[in-house]
């Protein structure tokens, strides 16, 4: 797939600290990037959505329960209706991205205002509920403190993958799967 997901952070407020894709957690049983800047705890995160016309109204509410239904809702919850991670769709033009993630970080690797996760229409307006969804799960995992896992092959492909929706239009993939689980488990 052409688009992916990407982080950006506000350089700002990034002294002393490099945004990008960190060390390489990996065995033989788990593999997975964190980006090194996520919350603090393991409060409850609350996620609002600012959908811009009906066709995104609900997409947010679907993200997070993708993570909350998963095995990761032992780790980190997510809930509707608060400032720890806001979301919205705009048409940012033809970016050759579809979902991007934005985050400030303090010096002790931790999220220091609201991250915004946002869905470009450029391209999602022309996706199904489902795909927008997908997007914006991959997102949520950003924001939560996952980077991009490369993945090859249909077993377990996680949600992380670059692509957003490549483990869906590959392999019938929409939900985190344990590789991106072990992520948080390892941050949270
Ligand atoms: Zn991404």
């Amino acid at each position: 797939m052409r688009f992916f997901g990407r982080i950006l952070a506000s350089a700002a407020l990034m002294v002393g600290l490099v945004v990008g894709y960190g060390p390489v957690e990996m065995s033989s049983a788990a593999a997975y990037h964190l980006e090194h800047c996520n919350f603090a705890t393991k409060h409850t995160k609350r996620i609002t959505g600012h959908p811009a016309t009906t066709a995104y109204r609900g997409v947010a509410d679907g993200a997070a329960a993708e993570w909350n239904r998963s095995r990761a809702t032992t780790h980190v919850t997510v809930r509707g209706g608060g400032v720890d991670i806001v979301s919205y769709d705009h048409n940012y033009g033809n970016t050759s991205w579809d979902g991007e993630t934005f985050y400030t970080c303090s010096s002790r690797h931790t999220v220091s205002s609201t991250v915004t996760a946002n869905l470009n229409r450029y391209y999602a307006d022309h996706y199904t509920h489902l795909e927008k969804t997908i997007v914006l799960t991959h997102e949520f995992g950003h924001a939560l403190g996952l980077a991009h896992q490369t993945h090859t092959g249909c077993h377990a492909p996680p949600i992380m993958t670059p692509s957003a929706l490549q483990p869906y239009h590959d392999c019938g993939r929409k939900y985190p799967q344990g590789d991106d689980i072990r992520g948080l488990s390892a941050i949270y």
